[in-house]
């Protein structure tokens, strides 16, 4: 496989007690490039994200990460973590620890590679925390570095998220619906932030987004999923109103009617 390839699936499928959520799936995203994955409520995009970080296991398919098989045919590479640790994974809801100050949720982002006893007792070197108040410098909250994760507002919260990743040392970011809980200004802070490092860091980007202005302004290209199937993987400039009614399906089909595409789920 071309070096050049960050993420492949192959013939990717998975269903639920019977129920498909993921049908033969094929797609290939180059490293740096950052792609928008859209679709209905239900029509796979969290299911083919945790595919893609080995949460959860194919019942036929592939998939290679920078050219590794990560699981293929319900069975996960043997080594996993060390897969997974060039997976950074930014969820809706923040996943921090509340209790835990800004600092300590980015070095948690370390615990796969530390010892049990120090991730109990929150020993981190001097090397990592430098290291992590330069992520938090980066994704802009430095001077929150000691509060507490609950005192932040949403937006600051899914940047301590961020920063996490980069600590990690994650080359692709996978990130299921990052800004669904913003506000609109945090919602753009947090976009410029990603494509940021995009194209400063080459960091391979796929989220899931249900805005299509979002997609439209941050995003290249797409892939939609309809019914766990890809039925759409191109440039987002086609996607236009005909192209949203195939994808969105015809719960739909008002919305753009009526000129309100951009609210979408
Ligand atoms: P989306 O993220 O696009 O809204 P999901 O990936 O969450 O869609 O869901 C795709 C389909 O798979 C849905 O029909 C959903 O009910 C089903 N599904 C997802 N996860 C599970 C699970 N853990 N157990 C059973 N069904 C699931
Ligand atoms: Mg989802």
């Amino acid at each position: 496989m071309a070096s050049t390839v960050a993420i492949q699936i192959n013939n990717l499928s998975k269903s639920f007690k019977g129920k498909i959520a993921l049908k033969s799936v094929n797609f290939t995203i180059r490293k740096g490039e950052m792609v928008a994955l859209i679709g209905a409520s239900g029509s796979g995009k969290s299911t083919l994200l945790r595919h893609i970080n080995g949460l959860h296991l194919g019942d036929a398919g592939t998939v290679y990460i920078f050219g590794t098989v990560l699981q293929s045919k319900g069975k996960l590479h043997s080594k996993i973590r060390l897969l997974q640790s060039q997976i950074g994974c930014i969820f809706q809801q923040f996943n921090l620890v509340n209790r835990l100050t800004v600092i300590e949720n980015v070095l948690v982002g370390n615990l796969a590679r530390l010892s049990i006893l120090r991730s109990i007792l929150h020993l981190f070197t001097k090397e990592e925390k430098i290291q992590a108040l330069a992520a938090l410098e980066r994704v802009g909250i430095l001077e929150h570095t000691y509060k507490r994760a609950s005192m932040l507002s949403g937006g600051q919260q899914q940047r301590v998220a961020i920063a996490r990743c980069l600590v990690q040392g994650a080359k692709i970011f996978l990130a299921d619906e990052p800004i669904a809980s913003l506000d609109p200004e945090s919602a753009r802070k947090v976009m410029e932030l990603i494509v940021q490092l995009n194209r400063q860091s080459g960091i391979t980007v796929v989220a899931s987004l249900h805005q299509i202005q979002m997609v439209r302004s941050y995003f290249d290209r797409a892939i939609a999923l309809r019914d766990g199937a890809v039925m759409f993987d191109g440039a987002t400039i086609e996607l236009d109103d005909n192209k949203l009614n195939e994808i969105y399906g015809a719960a739909a089909e008002e919305l753009v009617m009526r000129g309100h595409g951009e609210l979408l789920v």
